[in-house]
């Protein structure tokens, strides 16, 4: 079977390889067979393993979603009754958290931070010293709506010196940025299997400790489909998702692991850096400035500010550039016109090297000038 190869710079879900394709093409199965109770199974260890946790400590659960389930799940789970949530907001991915916090009437604090550098650690810990009532602290590992990265090592030690939870969203990192449970001071994070994992869309998974998902038995129960205990206690018991499963998605989740292992945490880190390097290179020879210094990018996601370019037409350049299977993806970041390119998924220099002959094709097909232009002073990248 030949299936057409897109390259996807969009911050997920992202290209992947032939073999994870074909891997949902299955004998159909029900999911409450042992063999299927088996490959979650060796999933949910797996998910551990990348992140180095301990499996005596550590566990994996896994939803039937999109990657907003898990920060969903966490922040309705894992808060006990009369104590309050610290939420790190400097992102669009933060603010999907506070959103969450306030749909459910969460009892919290947002520390607004600027989104273009790490956070004010200091801000932090006063917030923790004037409030005694603070379980838990959320922050968002890569920031991928600007591509900025968090120091969750630090927000994590900070958080257990004052005995509060540490929530780490880590979707657009986990299986990319080499993570380490404990020497990350990590007390749960979360992904989806479309991001890092380079599978299918439709599998989110929390990986966490065990003794404060047991003890959140005894939390408000504040949502019935995505609890962590209930969904944790579920399979514990029984091996299997409560409700059904997205079984052909598994099926591909677990080939994306096969072929991670294979690939290997150090170099498929490398590679994504210097599929990273290959965009900035690319970005910087057309004169391109990206919003985020590099010292402080998480080094997946490039986020470029719009030049000042009469003829600059970001749905023109992108359809442009789509109909020649390259897809690019609009900024997330409020007023400033941006547009972000992603060093996901299964794609190496090659693959930026064309990319970037479309793209240059697109610039003259609109006329847009080359190197281009902007009309403030150098104060941006
Ligand atoms: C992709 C992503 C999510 C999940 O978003 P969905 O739209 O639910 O897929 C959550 N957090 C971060 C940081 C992400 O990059």
């Amino acid at each position: 079977m030949e299936i057409k190869r897109n390259i996807l710079l969009n911050p997920g879900p992202s290209t992947t390889t032939d073999t994870v394709k074909l891997a949902q093409v299955t004998p159909d199965i029900c999911p409450r067979e042992a063999e299927f109770a088996d490959k979650m199974a060796e999933l949910r260890q797996d998910l551990v393993r990348v992140v180095h946790g301990d499996p005596e400590t550590y566990t994996a659960v896994l939803f039937c979603g999109s990657g907003t389930l898990n920060m969903d799940a966490c922040l309705n789970s894992l808060l006990p009754e009369g104590k309050r949530a610290l939420i790190l907001h400097n992102g669009a991915y933060s603010s999907r958290a506070l959103e969450i916090c306030r749909y459910y009437g969460l009892p919290h604090i947002a520390l607004e931070q600027p989104y273009d550098r790490p956070p004010d650690l200091a801000a932090l810990e006063q917030i923790f010293q004037e409030n005694p009532d603070i379980a838990l602290l959320y922050a968002t590992h890569n920031e991928t709506g600007t591509g900025l990265l968090n120091p969750i090592r630090e927000l994590g030690a900070l958080a257990h010196r004052y005995q509060a939870v540490f929530i780490a969203d880590t979707t657009s990192t986990y299986a990319m940025r080499p993570i380490h449970m404990k020497a990350d001071n990590l007390d749960f994070c979360m992904a989806s299997a479309q991001k890092g994992l380079m599978a299918m869309t439709g599998l989110s998974f929390v990986v966490g400790r065990k003794d404060f998902i047991e003890a959140s038995r005894a939390y408000p129960r504040r949502s019935y489909y995505c609890n962590l205990y209930r969904q944790y206690e579920y399979f514990e018991r029984t091996g299997e998702m409560e409700f059904t499963p997205p079984v052909q998605t598994v099926y591909a989740a677990v080939q994306g692991m096969k072929e991670y292992w294979a690939e290997g945490e150090q170099a498929k880190w490398e590679r994504h850096t210097r599929v990273f390097q290959a965009i900035c290179t690319g970005l910087s020879e057309l004169g391109f400035r990206q919003l985020i210094v590099p010292e402080h990018r998480a080094g997946l996601v490039a986020t470029v500010r719009y030049p000042d370019d009469p003829n600059w037409n970001f749905e023109q350049i992108h359809d442009f550039c789509y109909q020649r299977g390259f897809t690019i993806y609009p900024g997330k970041v409020g007023s400033a016109g941006t547009f972000r390119l992603c060093a996901l998924g299964a794609i190496d220099t090659p693959d930026i090297q064309d990319f970037f002959q479309v793209f240059r094709q697109a610039l003259k097909h609109c006329g847009v000038t080359a190197p281009v232009r902007y009309d403030e002073k150098e104060n941006c990248k």
